[in-house]
C-alpha cells in the first residue's frame, strides 16, 4: 500500500529465505487494511458494566456494526505464551514460547530467536504484504519485516525491580526496532512519553491526592511502567498509520492485564464484579488459590492493609474504570489513525477473574469493518453477558488475518479463520490453504540464529546503560 525506500532493503534480507513470490492480489475478500490490537487481560466483565455508562464511546461504536464474543484460550498459560499463539496461529509446542523465561537461574527471557515457526509479521512480508507490529510479546530482538518493528523487550534487571513481568521499550538496548534507521524517530516518541509520564499517572492513579497512600509507592511505580510501555505503543502506532497505513498494523497494549492484577481484587461486585476479596489473613481468594499467587504478594502485606478498606468507590475501582476507559480512548485514537475502510480486530489472550487468570477465561472478541458481518445485537448499553457467543479460539487469530489480506492459511496451523464472522466477496476463491508456511530454508537460518543475548557482560553493560539513563539507581 505504500512505498518506502527502505522496503526494498528489508526484502533483500529476507531474500534469502523468502517464500515463492507475492500473490497478485487479495483473493476473497475486499481490500482494506487491518488494525489488530492486543489488550493483555481485556475481560467483557470488566467492560459491559461501563458500556451501560456510555464509558467506552470507542468500543460501543465497533459493536454497533461489528462481530464479537469470546475466544477460547489455554488455562494456566501465561501472556508470552498465549500472544505468541495469537501471533503464529499455533499451539506452544509448535511455537516454542513457554513462558516469561527459559531459565531461572540466572534468569534469561525468551526472545524471539526462541520461536519455531514463523508468526504473521514474517508471513505478510514475505508475501509482499506492508505489516507494522509495535510492542508484541516476545519480539526482541526484532525480525527484518516489510514494514516496521518495535520491540517489546525486557531485561533481568526490569525483573528484580519488581515493576512488571511485561517489557517495554527501553533506551540504550540494541535492535528494538526495525529498520534500525527509523530507531532515531521511534525513541523520540519515548522521551516525549517520559515527559508526559507524571500527568498521566497522576490522572489515572490520583497521586495528587491521599491516594495512594506512600507505603503503596510499588504499586504505583508497577502501574506507572505498564501506563508509560502503553502510551509508547501507542503514540508509535498512531504515528505509523498516519504516515500511510500499512496492509496489517498490530499494537499490544498490557495495562489492562497489570493493573487489573493489581486492583481487581478489591473492586466492588457491580462495577469490576466477582470480588472474592481476602487479605493476608489467609482467607480464600479465588479457587485453590492462596494470597501471593496472584500478581501481588510481591508487594507484601502493605497492598492488603492499604486496600482492604476499599469501599464501594474506592480508589481500586476508579484506578480500574479508568485503565478500562483509557484503552478504549486509545483504541479510539488509533481507529481515527486508520483509514475509514479499515478492519479492526480487538482481542485479549485471555479474560480475567478478580483473583488472576491461571483458569484461562475466555478471551475478548471485538471485529468490525470491512469484510466483517455485523451481529445487529441488543444497543452496546444493554449488551449482557447472555448475549456473547465463543466465536472461535485464540488459535484463529493468525489465520483469520491471513485470510483477510488474501494469504494462504497454513495445514500446521492449530486455528482456523473465524468463518462466523467474516463476509467474504461473493464468486471470489479464497486461496487454497498450504501445508506450511515454515520453509526448510526459514527453519535452517532459524535454527543458526544466534541466540539473543541476555548474558554476562551484555547484560552488564544492558544494566549499566540503564542505570545512566537513570532508569535504575
Ligand atoms: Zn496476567
Amino acid at each position: 500500500m505504500r512505498s518506502r525506500a527502505w522496503a526494498t532493503l528489508a526484502l533483500a534480507a529476507l531474500a534469502a529465505c523468502a517464500a515463492p513470490p507475492p500473490a497478485p492480489g487479495r483473493e476473497g475478500f475486499a481490500r482494506a487494511p487491518v488494525l489488530l490490537i492486543g489488550l493483555d487481560g481485556f475481560e467483557w466483565n470488566g467492560v459491559l458494566p461501563l458500556l451501560r455508562e456510555g464509558k467506552l464511546p470507542a468500543i460501543a461504536s465497533l459493536l454497533r456494526r461489528g462481530a464479537y464474543g469470546t475466544l477460547e484460550t489455554f488455562p494456566g498459560r501465561v501472556s508470552p505464551a498465549l500472544w505468541t499463539s495469537i501471533g503464529t496461529g499455533k499451539d506452544v509446542d509448535k511455537h516454542g514460547i513457554y513462558d516469561f523465561l527459559k531459565q531461572q537461574k540466572p534468569p534469561v527471557f525468551y526472545a524471539s530467536t526462541d520461536r519455531k515457526t514463523k508468526a504473521f509479521w514474517n508471513i505478510l512480508s514475505e508475501r509482499g504484504r506492508s505489516v507494522d507490529t509495535v510492542g508484541w510479546f516476545v519480539t526482541h530482538p526484532v525480525e527484518p519485516v516489510n514494514g516496521v518493528m518495535v520491540a517489546q523487550t525486557n531485561t533481568r534487571e526490569n525483573r528484580q525491580s519488581k515493576r512488571t513481568l511485561k517489557g517495554a521499550l527501553l533506551p540504550g538496548i540494541a535492535e528494538q526496532v526495525f529498520p534500525p534507521e527509523r530507531e532515531a524517530e521511534i525513541f523520540a516518541t519515548v522521551e516525549e512519553v517520559e515527559r508526559d509520564l507524571d500527568g498521566i499517572v497522576r490522572e489515572r492513579l490520583e497521586t495528587s491526592s491521599e491516594h495512594p497512600p506512600e507505603r503503596l509507592r510499588a504499586i504505583v511505580d508497577a502501574s506507572a511502567w505498564a501506563y508509560r510501555a502503553d502510551t509508547i505503543y501507542e503514540r508509535i502506532a498512531t504515528r505509523l498509520a498516519m504516515a500511510g497505513a500499512p496492509d496489517v498494523l498490530a499494537v499490544y497494549f498490557g495495562s489492562t492485564d497489570v493493573l487489573a492484577h493489581r486492583f481487581w481484587p478489591t473492586a466492588r461486585p457491580r462495577s469490576f464484579p466477582g470480588r472474592l476479596f481476602a487479605g493476608p489473613t489467609g482467607r480464600r481468594i479465588g479457587p485453590r488459590m492462596a494470597p501471593g499467587t496472584i500478581g501481588n504478594g510481591l508487594f507484601g502485606g502493605a497492598y492488603w492493609r492499604a486496600l482492604e478498606p476499599q469501599g464501594a468507590d474506592g480508589w481500586a475501582v476508579r484506578v480500574l474504570h479508568r485503565t478500562y476507559q483509557g484503552a478504549d480512548a486509545a483504541v479510539g485514537r488509533l481507529i481515527a489513525a486508520m483509514p475509514k475502510e479499515s478492519t479492526v480486530i480487538l482481542v485479549s489472550d485471555h479474560g480475567f477473574r478478580p483473583w488472576g487468570h491461571e483458569d484461562g477465561p475466555d478471551a475478548f472478541f471485538l471485529a468490525a469493518g470491512t469484510n466483517i458481518r455485523a451481529a445487529g445485537g441488543p444497543a452496546p448499553e444493554r449488551l449482557t453477558r447472555s448475549d456473547l457467543r465463543r466465536v472461535g479460539s485464540i488459535l484463529d487469530v493468525t489465520p483469520t488475518l491471513l485470510a483477510l489480506v488474501g494469504i494462504p492459511v497454513g495445514l500446521d496451523m492449530d486455528g482456523r479463520a473465524l468463518e462466523g464472522v467474516l463476509t467474504p466477496l461473493p464468486g471470489t476463491e479464497r486461496p487454497a490453504p498450504i501445508a506450511t508456511h515454515d520453509t526448510a530454508e526459514w527453519l535452517a537460518a532459524r535454527t543458526g540464529a544466534a541466540p539473543a543475548a541476555d548474558t554476562g557482560d551484555d547484560e552488564n553493560e544492558r544494566l549499566e546503560q540503564l542505570r545512566a539513563l537513570g532508569y535504575i539507581k
